[in-house]
């Protein structure tokens, strides 16, 4: 074995205190269980068909495609879904997984609102106790989040500790795990974090590419050549490319967030300036300092704004299985405002960025070659930054 080979099988694992060994290990044993459990999973399946929306289109999109002389373009409309966005897979997964290990109370971490949002549907829909954590600095750039959490009927903790954002929140919710986590479900985010939430978020978001490979069979009569998605912790990706793995001849691209520039502290692109370290429970790819302080990051879109990325795209990355790139906010912008005009989508800036990328390769590819972009969620809720921006 060579060194890569032997790297890429350390990604991930438990890197937690002691205190919290007893829940993640109740976690890891109630997923085994119901994983695999028909009653489980038709229970998923029928939220996921009559309630968020899926299976969502698939739609190529032609007036993109020759605005940028390019090759033939789809999108996975992940943006359809109820609540706008991917992360509405991962809530209802988790909190349906946490309903059937006997735990009525929810407890979320975020950071521009997405997830809490996301969650306390979820929670909701299910009858479940949400209480969400926030760093009182996202409180007030996310604002209008805030008030729909509440009024989804979910508790709020402002958290004011560090530096008052994302990282400090996930710290609280830990901790109140720690102490209740007989009645309590910590539902993470992202494809991060300690085993099995790496696995459990992937799971449910697989269902992106488990949809996508028939709908392209159908549409093209073929396999697709590239798959292109945005990268904050990892969680649309990897489900839009969980099932096109064993397929090597797919070129699959996650897109970083390029920020402003190529300047440690002026982007979120974890492969392009980070290395191998310890983020809240998991070994993977971060943005640290030469002694191992956590760097902090810039994005236009508050979705890709994050130090660490998934521990599953660093062992992609170091495999050499996917490609890792970054679009930067200008990119990103460019092709928020393209695909509005001539499709009549307005993507979220997450997504955008996948776009942005694709906006420069794109002459340089067979036109007759195809490529799908997981349109991870939609714009609405990036208009307020656009007009501050413009
Ligand atoms: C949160 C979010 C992302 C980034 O999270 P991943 O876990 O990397 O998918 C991307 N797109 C949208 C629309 C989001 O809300």
């Amino acid at each position: 074995m060579t060194t890569t080979q032997i790297q890429t099988y350390t990604f991930g694992g438990q890197f937690l205190p002691e205190i919290l060994m007893s829940p993640i290990h109740d976690l890891l044993q109630g997923w085994n269980y119901y994983r695999s459990q028909s009653a489980f999973n038709s229970q998923l399946t029928d939220l996921f068909k009559h309630y968020s929306g899926r299976p969502t289109p698939l739609t190529e999109i032609k007036n993109f495609a020759a605005a940028i002389d390019g090759p033939r373009i789809f999108l996975k409309r992940e943006d359809l879904l109820h609540t706008g966005a991917h992360k509405i897979n991962n809530a209802l997964g988790q909190c349906l997984l946490a309903s059937y290990l006997g735990k009525n109370r929810i407890i979320a971490e975020t950071g521009a609102g997405q997830h809490g949002v996301a969650t306390a549907t979820a929670c909701a829909r299910l009858g479940l106790q949400c209480v969400i954590y926030m760093g009182v600095k996202d409180m007030t750039r996310q604002k209008p989040n805030v008030d729909k959490i509440k009024l989804l009927g979910a508790t709020v903790i402002p958290v004011a500790e560090g530096s008052a954002t994302l990282k400090d929140a996930i710290n609280e919710a830990l901790r109140d795990w720690a102490a209740n986590y007989e009645t309590t479900h910590y539902c993470l985010g992202s494809a991060l974090g300690p085993h099995p939430y790496p696995e459990i978020v992937r799971f449910f978001q697989s269902v992106i590419s488990l949809e996508l490979k028939d709908q392209i069979k159908l549409y093209t009569k073929r396999s697709p050549d590239k798959l292109i998605a945005c990268i904050g912790g990892g969680s649309n990706a990897i489900g839009f490319f969980h099932h096109f793995i064993e397929d090597e001849k797919i070129q699959l691209i996650g897109v970083e967030a390029g920020g402003e520039n190529n300047e440690l502290g002026k982007h979120a692109a974890r492969f392009l300036d980070g290395r191998p370290g310890v983020l809240h429970g998991c070994y993977t790819y971060l943005l640290q300092d030469e002694e191992g302080q956590i760097m902090p990051t810039h994005s236009i879109s508050a979705g890709l704004d994050y130090p660490a990325v998934g521990p599953d795209h660093s062992k992609l990355y170091e495999s050499g299985r996917a490609y890792y790139v970054s679009a930067t906010d200008h990119e990103a912008l460019r092709a928020f405002y393209l695909l509005s005009k001539v499709e009549g989508i307005i993507p979220a800036l997450e997504s955008s960025h996948a776009l942005g990328y694709l906006m420069q390769i794109a002459p340089t590819l067979h036109k007759e070659s195809i490529v799908i972009v997981n349109l991870s969620g939609r714009g609405e809720k990036d208009l307020e930054q656009i007009k501050e921006i413009s």
